[in-house]
């Protein structure tokens, strides 16, 4: 099945114990369309960049099948800038910079060919933006998944509470979470999200694994225990590029679906965070990927 991402599509300058990177190519999109290219071959980009965007990525995407028709490139404009640090447990960052750029003003075209796409996955962008993408689709596609930020949750709730109640899965880590509900308990934050909308929630808690919450259910998945975590930027993208990834493909929405959804969206994050930025994400094969799953599954497999 189809499937059509927005977000956003960046240059990002990141900071960690292990070292420093310059400007490396990153962004909410393009981490969830290289790791959703892994599952589906209907993969469709709308996103905004500046002139200094590199070609080369552009042809990236192409070669990774993900069709960038609704790649806006902006003369004269600058690429969208976002710098973080990490702590030394490596699951918490301070945002240490942020340039809009050409996002500031970024007005999503969807071109007539991805007017059909069957899954929809509203990246890490301005909630505003992600509501007109829905809007300028002429059909409601099967599924739309969002994922926030605490930005927007800062700056932007009014249009954010607006854009929560009109998508079907909410993905959010759990921090935001908290912050969007003032509750503590992950349960009670999933239960008020659900009452704003979403039939599904999705909380990730970094290397601590992510929660799936539908009606009275609940399920969890463990992110896998690594001997190397170099840099987890772009990882909860990845994740929700497996997510969506498996759904497309599979086409099957339900709940037990969802779970194998999260396990694919966790063996994807697991590779993320193994090398700066996305390389580690650009050339993984299939067999990598069955392995990985395998691995969860043999993680937290026991017999009564
Ligand atoms: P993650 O580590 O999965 O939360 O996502 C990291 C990516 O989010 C980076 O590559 C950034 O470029 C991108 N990002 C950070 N802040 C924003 C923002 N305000 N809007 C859109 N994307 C952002």
């Amino acid at each position: 099945m189809s499937l059509l991402t927005v977000g956003s599509v960046a240059f990002d300058a990141l900071e960690s114990p292990f070292g420093k990177t310059d400007k490396i190519i990153g962004g909410a999109a393009t981490y969830i369309t290289l790791s959703s290219s892994y599952f589906t071959k209907d993969n469709n980009l709308v996103a905004v960049v500046g002139d200094d965007f590199p070609q080369s990525m552009i042809d990236t995407f192409t070669e990774h099948g993900i069709n960038t028709d609704g790649l806006e490139i902006r003369p004269g404009e600058k690429t969208f800038f976002w710098s973080g640090r990490y702590h030394n447990d490596m699951n918490t960052r301070d945002t240490l910079e942020t340039q809009l750029n050409v996002m500031e003003h970024f007005d999503p075209i969807i071109p007539d060919s991805y007017q059909n796409c069957d899954y929809l996955m509203l990246g890490n962008t301005a909630p505003a933006i992600q509501q007109m993408v829905m809007e300028r689709m002429h059909n409601r596609p099967k599924l739309v998944v969002m994922d926030t930020m605490n930005l927007w949750i800062d700056i932007a709730n009014d249009d954010l509470m607006r854009t929560i109640s009109m998508v079907d899965v909410l993905v959010i880590n759990d921090e935001e979470a908290r912050q969007l509900t003032k509750e503590y308990a992950l349960v009670t934050a999933a239960a008020k999200i659900r009452a704003m909308g979403p039939k599904t929630v999705i909380i990730k808690k970094g290397e601590h694994g992510a929660l799936l919450f539908q009606d009275d259910q609940i399920f969890f998945a463990p992110a896998l225990p690594l001997a190397v975590v170099f840099d987890p930027t772009g990882a909860g993208d990845t994740f929700a590029g497996g997510f969506i990834g498996h759904l497309a493909k599979t086409d099957d929405t339900s709940f037990d679906n969802m779970k194998r959804a999260i396990i694919y969206g966790s063996a994807m994050a697991s590779f993320c965070v193994e090398k700066f930025g996305a390389e580690r994400i650009l050339n993984l094969t299939q067999d990598e990927i069955d392995s990985r799953v395998r691995e969860f599954v043999k993680l937290s497999a026991f017999g009564l």
